[in-house]
Formats: C-alpha cells, sequence, structure tokens
C-alpha cells in the first residue's frame, strides 16, 4: 500500500514526501481508512510504530476536505480537534508532527500544557485553533477560565490512554468528556488496552472498530 491508495490529498502526499516517507506502517494502513471512513477506533499500538501519524493524517485530511470551503470559518476560542495527552513532551512531539504534516495546508494546531504561564497560551487561542493539543489539566484549567469552548469541536483523540490513566487523569479526562459535543468521533491509542482503558472507552466510544498490529 501507498499513501497515495489511502486516498490521502495532495498537499499531505507532498509533506511526506518531503519528509522521505515511502509507505505506510502497518498501523497507519490499518487504522487510516476506519478513521476517514469516520468510524471511531480504539488501537494497540506502541510508540515508535508511526501511530502519531496514522491519527494525525485522516485528522488532516478530514479538516482539510471539510473546511477547505472560506465559508466555514473558525470561531474565537475553538478548537475542532482535541488530542489528549499524557505529558508536556508528547504534547509537544505531536504537535510538531502535526505541523510537519500539514506544512502544505492551512491548519492551524498548538500544543498545551501545564507547568508554563497560561496567559501566551490563552492568547493564541483567541482566534481559534484546528488543532489542540493538550495535556488534561491544563485544558481543564483554561475551559473553566472561559479561554476555549468546545461546541464546535467533532474528533477526540485519546493518546497513550493506558499512561493517562496510570497518571491519574481519568477524573479530568471524564470532565473534559463531559463537555463535549456528543455528535464527534472519538480515537483511543494505547500500548496496552487494559480493563481500565476499556472502562474509558466503553464511556467514550461509540462501536469502534478495534485494530492491533
Ligand atoms: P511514532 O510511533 O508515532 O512515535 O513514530 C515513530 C517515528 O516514525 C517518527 O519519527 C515518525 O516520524 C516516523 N514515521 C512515522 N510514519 C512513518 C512512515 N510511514 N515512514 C517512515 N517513517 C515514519
Amino acid at each position: 500500500m501507498s499513501f497515495a491508495t489511502l486516498k490521502l490529498s495532495a498537499p499531505i502526499l507532498t509533506a511526506l514526501a518531503d519528509l522521505g516517507y515511502e509507505k505506510p506502517t502497518a498501523i497507519q494502513n490499518k487504522a487510516i481508512p476506519h478513521v476517514l471512513a469516520g468510524r471511531d477506533i480504539i488501537a494497540a499500538a506502541q510508540t515508535g510504530t508511526g501511530k502519531t501519524a496514522s491519527f494525525v493524517l485522516p485528522l488532516l485530511e478530514q479538516l482539510h476536505s471539510r473546511y477547505k470551503k472560506t465559508d466555514h470559518k473558525l470561531r474565537g476560542k475553538r478548537i475542532r480537534a482535541l488530542i489528549l495527552v499524557p505529558t508536556r513532551e508528547l504534547a509537544v512531539q505531536v504537535e510538531a508532527s502535526i505541523s510537519q504534516y500539514a506544512k502544505h495546508l492551512e491548519i492551524s494546531s498548538m500544543a498545551m500544557y501545564g507547568g508554563v504561564d497560561a496567559q501566551a497560551q490563552k492568547q493564541r487561542l483567541i482566534w481559534g485553533i484546528d488543532i489542540l493539543v493538550a495535556t488534561p489539566g491544563r485544558l481543564l484549567d483554561m475551559a473553566h477560565q472561559r479561554a476555549l469552548y468546545f461546541d464546535e469541536l467533532d474528533m477526540l483523540v485519546l493518546d497513550e490512554a493506558d499512561r493517562m490513566l496510570d497518571m491519574g487523569f481519568i477524573d479530568d479526562i471524564n470532565k473534559i468528556i463531559e463537555r463535549l459535543p456528543e455528535q464527534r468521533q472519538n480515537l483511543l491509542f494505547s500500548a496496552t488496552i487494559s480493563d481500565d482503558v476499556r472502562g474509558l472507552a466503553k464511556r467514550t466510544i461509540h462501536k469502534p472498530v478495534e485494530i492491533s498490529i
């Protein structure tokens, strides 16, 4: 399989070629068609398998095809896709991947995490952001402070779900999910699918396709 057979658009294919990616990895081959079809997924995938691109690429593709019309302007303090991650490091890393893959698209992204001053992050949210990569605690703070609204969101990714649960983020994650529109696509990635991860998935995810590699 090639990235072109996965039905990704030209600007994304060009970005992948720029990076020297020749073909999709196993998780990318398995996940991307389901995500593009609008299905929810639960995927067991470790770091190093190409899992980040397996959710970022179809997410970009959907945003690109849905919102390329200029009449669909993003409103201030709104986001379209949310990627929840356990750590600041992962937030920065995932956002860096998004920027690379979105190089030829007009899609904005931002990493948001705790432990740093919130003011600059608030400022960036004022015009809205297409894809927000965030750690749960800081995201909830921002929502409480009305720096961010979820009413335009239609995609949620839980990345490294097992680590988020191990780090005690379950209450924050539940509180975030309560605030999200019910009509949305949900993707969950986890190195291991433990009972706790299944519990989280049951409350969050709708008739998922299960993927493992
Ligand atoms: P991840 O599992 O998401 O942490 O990705 C591991 C590494 O693989 C990252 O450095 C990616 O840039 C790289 N990568 C992801 N997909 C591909 C691909 N299809 N071809 C070559 N490298 C890739």
